[in-house]
């Protein structure tokens, strides 16, 4: 089920007596969902994912713009004729019910044409059990259950009735690192079995990355990009897009541009192509940790701190005077050669991983 969001827009009234401003959580976000994919709605804490998925769960009324599922508009239907799955990060189970019981709920509260015999209830619960793989749980409650088994159980309940568009608000967000990243994995299974259109919420960026057919990230309500994951990586459009994806984070500095040579501190560090003479003259020089190579005469020179080994690669820890972030973190080779902490670590730059930004609007030079 293809999803669109036409200028969909939600304000809340402001909770300061003193500010009467209006707090737009989201603003003017249009989007076509492609049908059958998974989409990563990702941003920091309070930009907007939420709101936005409420509003397309039906548990938000937008203040200006319509959803449509499909060619149905439904921005004005209920949540519960949407046809929608959702899951939120506390598994909101019924704690005196079976986890059969919990999977079946949805079901029993069918009416009408919609009613389903026994029979066919225990068959479609068997069926949402074994895709989140379960079906060994079923007479147990929620109390007996690990939280990864919770969540699975939760993620059932959402399927059963085979959703037209699932929603996932940061659903792994409760669990330790080990289990959240196999249960993210088994999102991802699931959704290409089932081909549902979802929608999952975080603001882990590794998450969305690693899962996600597209990603939106957003910030302060406003979507500030679509793509694909590596498209989005390798292209960010601001500032923002690149400091929020990546980890380690990209390494920004200060630069400057002359004679089409990029300047960091008093060193010349990469030739910027021909045809370039509108670029401005201050702007901030963004290098991911990866764009770094060590050579003797490289001419960039960072003060090296520290070297930390992470297997196949290291991690080369230095400092600049011209670095906004506290220290310059470079991935290089395992085999870059021997390096003694203390003194000077010199760089060169791959092109392809370094992005000029304006220093007015944060917008990346392309
Ligand atoms: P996220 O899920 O990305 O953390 P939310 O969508 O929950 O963000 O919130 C976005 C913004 O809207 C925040 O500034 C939040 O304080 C505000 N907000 C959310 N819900 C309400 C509400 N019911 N009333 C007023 N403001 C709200
Ligand atoms: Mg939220």
């Amino acid at each position: 089920m293809k999803v669109i969001l036409q200028n969909l827009t939600m304000k809340f009234p402001s909770r300061d007596r003193k500010k009467h401003q209006d707090v737009v959580a989201v603003n003017d976000f249009s989007f076509e969902i492609p049908d059958g994919k998974l989409i990563g709605l990702l941003g920091p804490s309070g930009c907007g994912k939420s709101t936005t998925l409420n509003l397309i769960s039906g548990l938000l009324k937008p203040t200006g713009g319509r959803i449509f599922f499909g060619e149905d508009d439904v921005t004005d239907l209920p949540p519960e004729h949407r046809g929608i799955g959702l899951v939120f990060q506390n598994y909101a189970l019924y704690p005196h019910l079976t986890v059969r019981q919990n999977i079946l709920f949805p079901l029993e509260n069918l009416k009408g044409k919609d009613r389903l015999t026994k029979a066919q209830m225990q068959e479609k619960a068997d069926a949402a059990a074994r895709l989140v793989q379960i079906d060994a749980l079923m007479d147990r409650r929620p109390g007996e259950l690990s939280g990864g088994q919770q969540q699975r159980v939760a993620i059932a309940r959402a399927l059963v009735k085979m959703p037209r568009v699932l929603l996932l608000d940061e659903p792994l967000s409760n669990l330790d690192a080990r289990l959240r990243l196999q249960t993210r994995e088994e999102i991802r299974r699931i959704q290409r079995e089932t081909g549902i259109t979802t929608i999952f919420v975080t603001h882990d960026q590794e998450e969305a990355m690693s899962i996600s057919d597209m990603i939106v990230v957003m910030k302060e309500g406003i979507v500030q990009q679509i793509g694909r994951p590596q498209e989005v990586y390798d292209n960010p459009r601001n500032l923002f897009v690149a400091k929020f994806l990546g980890t380690p984070p990209i390494n920004v500095f200060e630069g400057q541009v002359r004679e089409g040579k990029l300047y960091v501190g008093q060193e010349a560090v990469l030739d910027l192509a021909l045809g370039k003479e509108n670029l401005p003259k201050e702007v901030y020089v963004g290098v991911r940790p990866e764009g770094f190579l060590i050579r003797e005469d490289g001419p960039f020179g960072c003060e090296l701190s520290g070297v930390e080994v992470m297997g196949r690669d290291i991690s080369v820890v230095s400092t600049h005077k011209a670095s906004l972030n506290p220290a310059v973190r470079a991935i290089v080779s395992a085999e870059s050669g021997p390096l003694a902490a203390g003194g000077q670590v010199r760089f060169s730059l791959k092109p392809g991983k370094v992005f000029l930004f304006r220093k007015d609007t944060e917008e990346r030079i392309l």
